[in-house]
């Protein structure tokens, strides 16, 4: 049988009606009667206002609704079925498709009100059967699921230093597909008293400075994991309404990422970056809600709710079809630098050993590098972060600033790493590429005067090898070429080896 699509409401096929677009429930619309439709919906809008007559609605729009040069009566594939005799025929897809002809109206078709609701609106019957069927599939196999010590060891692979927070996110990630497993499990598989205890969800707030490897922690988490992933900037979100994108639409790029599988998206990873950016304003005088209002739309969000997202696309209109994705088990993880945070904490400590002004103290809790890890909630909502906010997220993980030796190790030791990179390519001109150890420190320190983290070590690296990969391949004797200090301070060139033989 042909592959021909045909319009599930004036019959047509896709050549005589033009584009097909699908709509929700799997059916095929043709411009035409979209526009209708449309019209329809508007109609009976501004009818049920005005009216309760809709009868008179129906026998007004039967002639507006599908004026076919060809009905479904001319579909190839339905001659000869007499299915179009039939009133209430169901096409292919079993979607009730209402034809006139059995109302007397031979050659035009048009769709019953039930039909034009769920096509507007979507079929709730539908939508449960679909959720029932993805209860089943996404059972996840609590024996699938790596052991934290396992997730840490293959973070350790990419991800330099942050023992701490690989630690959290390895457990946190661990615990939520737990939830998830705990969810779709039979009470009696848990003992009596456990049955009707609820996991909550454990989102994660994660707090370190710029470049520090947050986002890069949950690109590998997720990757690792093999789920879908939507990184988002929070100051980007706005409630819905204002200019930017809403809040939902992150659920829209989680989507995308799971290739419109919404089973799969469902127990994906959301990463919000910038997430302090949608603090309160502190000192303000102004009365500024902004960052407030959209902390208060991602609550639900946070929380479990069911977000109706345009499929394939990042605005709902009209013309595109929607998923329902229920964010219950998607785990939603907040970063941000949180800049004087460390301050607010330093305060807070000060306070508590009621010897604010002792000098001795204030001088070790200034030098303490890891102050980010005494944080609490309380702490987060001085910075701004509304106590419902945080409430959502009850794993709060912290991330170190990069020293001099972390950034060098970043440079050449996770599986990727850059040098990593960098020797992979000149290997294929057949050269070794080399870095002295006092020329990665020297690369380090450079990185770290732009304060933007490990963020700064490509820009620089790729400013030193452009010329070595673009002179080194010109000589084929050239069998090795050792970057130092020297050659980065311009002092000299590299050094250059010849092949032996
Ligand atoms: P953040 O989100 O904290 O601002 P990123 O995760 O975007 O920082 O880090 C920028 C880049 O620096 C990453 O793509 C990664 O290559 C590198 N990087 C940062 N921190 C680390 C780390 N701890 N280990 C390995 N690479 C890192």
């Amino acid at each position: 049988m042909s592959e021909r699509k045909y319009c599930s409401l004036c019959g047509r096929s896709e050549e005589d009606a033009g584009i097909l677009t699908p709509v929700s429930g799997g059916i095929n619309v043709c411009q035409n009667c979209l526009n209708n439709a449309m019209k329809m919906a508007q109609q009976l809008t501004d009818m049920t206002r005005n009216s309760d007559n809709l009868s008179m609605f129906m026998s007004q729009t039967a002639n507006t609704a599908a004026p076919a040069e060809k009905t479904a009566d001319s579909n190839p594939e339905k001659e000869g079925e007499g299915e179009n005799a039939n009133p209430d025929a169901q096409n292919e897809k079993g979607q009730n498709v209402r034809f006139a002809g059995g109302f007397g109206l031979p050659h035009v078709g048009f769709l019953n009100m039930a039909d034009l609701q769920n096509m507007m609106f979507g079929n709730p019957a539908a939508k449960k059967k679909d959720k029932d069927d993805r209860d089943k599939k996404s059972a996840i196999d609590i024996k699938n699921i790596p052991l934290p010590h396992k997730i840490k060891a293959l973070l350790d692979e990419y991800v330099v230093g942050q023992e701490k927070a690989k630690k959290t996110m390895s457990v946190a990630v661990y615990n939520h597909y737990k939830r998830v497993a705990s969810e779709i499990m039979k009470p009696e598989e848990f003992a009596e008293d456990l049955q009707d205890v609820e996991i909550e969800k454990s989102n994660v707030l994660l707090i370190g400075p710029t470049g520090c490897g947050k986002t890069y922690l949950v690109k590998t988490l997720a990757k690792l994991l093999d789920v879908p992933l939507a990184i988002t900037d929070a100051t980007s979100l706005t409630e819905a309404g204002y200019i930017g994108d809403d809040i939902e639409s992150v659920v829209s790029k989680l989507l995308a990422a799971a290739d419109n599988d919404v089973e799969r998206a469902e127990t994906g990873i959301i990463f919000i970056d910038e997430i302090d950016k949608i603090a309160k304003k502190k000192n303000s005088h102004s009365r500024d809600v902004s960052g407030e209002s959209v902390q208060q739309g991602m609550l639900k969000l946070l929380e479990g709710a069911e977000v109706e997202v345009p499929v394939g696309a990042n605005s709902k209109n009209a013309m595109v079809p929607l998923a329902t994705v229920d964010t219950r088990n998607i785990l939603f993880i907040c970063g941000g630098a949180f800049p004087d945070l460390d301050e607010i904490i330093k305060q807070r400590l000060r306070k508590q050993t009621s010897i604010g002004f002792n000098a001795e103290l204030k001088d070790s809790l200034d030098k303490r590098k890891d102050i980010l890890e005494e944080v609490t909630v309380e702490d987060v909502k001085k910075f701004g972060m509304i106590p419902e906010f945080v409430g959502r997220l009850p794993v709060i993980c912290t991330m170190q600033g990069l020293s001099d030796e972390m950034l060098v190790e970043i440079l050449k030791e996770p599986k990727n790493a850059l040098i990593k990179q960098y020797r992979k390519l000149l290997s294929m001109d057949e050269v070794d590429l080399v870095f002295a150890d006092d020329a990665l420190l020297e690369i380090a320190k450079k990185a770290q005067e732009k304060d933007t983290g490990a963020r700064a070590l490509r820009a620089i690296i790729e400013d030193i090898m452009l010329d070595i990969m673009y002179e080194i391949p010109k000589d084929e004797n050239i069998g090795r070429v050792t970057i130092t200090k020297d050659y980065l301070d311009k002092k000299g060139g590299p050094l250059i080896e010849m092949r032996t033989q």
